[in-house]
């Protein structure tokens, strides 16, 4: 049993305030694995106030000096490896290979990159006139999702204390387990007592109480635009400047000339990453109609080399769903898509045959769908995609951008001009042509409702930093 109820507030970790806890559950064997403190307000004034009287010497911390804890947090992160990979696969449900793989070099990837783009980020500027400067923005408050336990808080960390920024983390209460290794790996590094605080806790409790906390400046959040929306809300009272990473309902554009057995591949290992819960997740697969048939075909035939299973077996690609209630909201979306007349390829509802234990839900392929059904047009979260025909490439454009998201786009083919049509007009913030890798020092986030700013490498610090401009300075 992981029982670890307390917070890492100013350097330490302390005792709760309340006694309240809250369950986590490992969801590939839905057993209780431990529990964490369900914080209160008097927690998160603790920890704002530490985080605040850390803010006057780490904000003015040299940039040698936070290179340096990044670096540190890098060879902490790594020796810590099999602890963190072994955690994710219990609180998300992971295969060990994807917590490796995935969640583990995701989250490294942060802080590598952090310290790299840190070494020639400019803070400050001579132009014309005045002399331009970055400074840090204050306290920030980050409140993460469960899909990506170290992906997103490490993000979030590494820009924070680039750009000297103090902060309060509260984890989603689904995954806490990650963040708080992390918590250790950061102070460890030598991360400044008070610069870094972790809070656990319900987003209700918590997650409201950063919002609307006076003393933080500037919160950053990644999750569902529900909580986005009153996060905004929220922070309008102290006009907190939000950065928010919210859904989106990406499209995947294969060209007619695509090979459509590597398109097909390319729309189910998506459709398995990390169970469908992810937020870039290519959901709508536009298909040329002359290619439908041929596209479903080769949909069936790289189907059997996926599989979904025990996180702790291995070979498979994916996983349970993360909680019961994320099944339940997966199972009702199945369940309208068949009865908004979606055809149902591949899947459908209930649990896969010998899967039983656990929150396991059936890969599904929906075909014959139309943009405006519900499942075409909803974040379902889950290993759910849906074919869509297009007549020709703008028809195919028109149709990718009739969504309120706007996070990722993809395309598959081979016409240069063509691939470059495409990532010219969809109204996205990252656009992936015919499988590129992920890279870590590309901005990350989205147009439209999928958010506001960007994460990762140098535009991940500006989120950190306020402007200020210095007119009449003798030089
Ligand atoms: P969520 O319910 O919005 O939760 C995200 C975080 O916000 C959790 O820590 C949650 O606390 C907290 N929270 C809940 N209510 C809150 C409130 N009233 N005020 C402040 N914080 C509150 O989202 P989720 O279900 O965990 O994650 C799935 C969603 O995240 C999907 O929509 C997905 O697309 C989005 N997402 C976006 C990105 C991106 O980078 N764009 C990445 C991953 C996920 P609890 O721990 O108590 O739930
Ligand atoms: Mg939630």
């Amino acid at each position: 049993m992981r029982n670890q109820t307390k917070h890492f507030i100013n350097g330490e970790w302390i005792e709760p305030a309340g006694s309240d806890t809250i369950e986590v559950i490992n969801p590939a064997t839905e057993e209780v694995i431990g529990k964490i403190s369900a914080g209160t307000k008097e927690d998160l004034d603790k920890a704002v106030a530490a985080a605040k009287a850390a803010y006057p010497s780490f904000s003015k911390s040299t940039r040698e000096e936070r290179i340096d804890w990044l670096e540190k947090i890098v060879e902490g992160y790594k020796k810590r490896s099999s602890e963190l990979i072994d955690v994710m696969t219990d609180e998300l449900g992971a295969p060990l290979s994807i917590s490796e793989h995935v969640h583990f070099k995701m989250g490294l990837a942060h802080f590598k990159k952090a310290a790299e783009a840190l070494k020639t980020f400019s803070f400050s500027e001579d132009r014309d006139g005045h002399t331009l400067v970055k400074e840090s923005i204050g306290v920030s408050g980050l409140i993460t999702p469960w899909n990506f336990p170290t992906n997103q808080t490490s993000t979030k960390i590494a820009g924070a204390i680039a750009a000297g920024s103090p902060v309060v983390l509260k984890p989603a209460e689904k995954t806490p387990y990650a963040a708080m290794i992390l918590a250790d790996i950061i102070h460890e590094a030598g991360v400044p007592k008070g610069a870094f605080n972790l809070v656990n806790g319900t987003g209700d409790v918590i997650g409201d109480g950063i919002s609307s906390h006076p003393d933080i400046d500037f919160v950053s959040f990644t999750g569902s635009g529900g909580v986005g929306e009153k996060i905004m809300q929220n922070a309008s009272k102290t006009i907190k400047k939000v950065a928010l990473e919210l859904g989106g309902k990406s499209p995947l554009i294969v060209l007619e000339d695509a090979d459509m057995e590597k398109a097909a591949k390319m729309a189910v290992s998506n459709m398995f990453m990390n169970t469908g819960q992810v937020c870039t997740a290519a959901t709508r697969i536009l298909v040329p109609k002359t290619k439908k048939d041929k596209f479903e075909d080769a949909v069936q035939k790289v189907l059997p080399s996926f599989s979904m299973g025990n996180p702790r077996e291995d070979g498979h690609n994916a996983g349970p769903l993360v909680s019961e209630g994320q099944w339940d909201t997966v199972q009702s979306y199945i369940q309208k898509g068949i009865d908004e007349g979606a055809t149902v390829l591949v899947g459908g509802t209930g649990k896969p045959e010998g899967l039983h234990k656990g929150y396991f839900a059936k890969p599904t392929v929906f075909t014959n769908v139309s943009n405006d059904m519900v499942i075409a047009q909803e974040e379902i979260f889950g290993p759910v995609i849906s074919i869509i025909t297009y007549d020709d490439l703008d028809h195919a454009l028109e149709i990718a951008n009739d969504t309120i998201y706007g996070l990722a786009g993809y395309v598959v083919g081979n016409d240069p001009e063509q691939l470059r049509y495409v990532a010219s007009n969809i109204r996205a913030g990252q656009i992936t042509v015919n499988n590129a890798r992920t890279d870590f020092m590309a901005p990350f986030g989205g147009f439209k409702q999928s958010g506001i700013g960007r994460e990762w490498g140098d535009f991940g610090i500006e989120e950190y930093l306020e402007v200020k401009a210095v007119l009449g300075m003798p030089s």
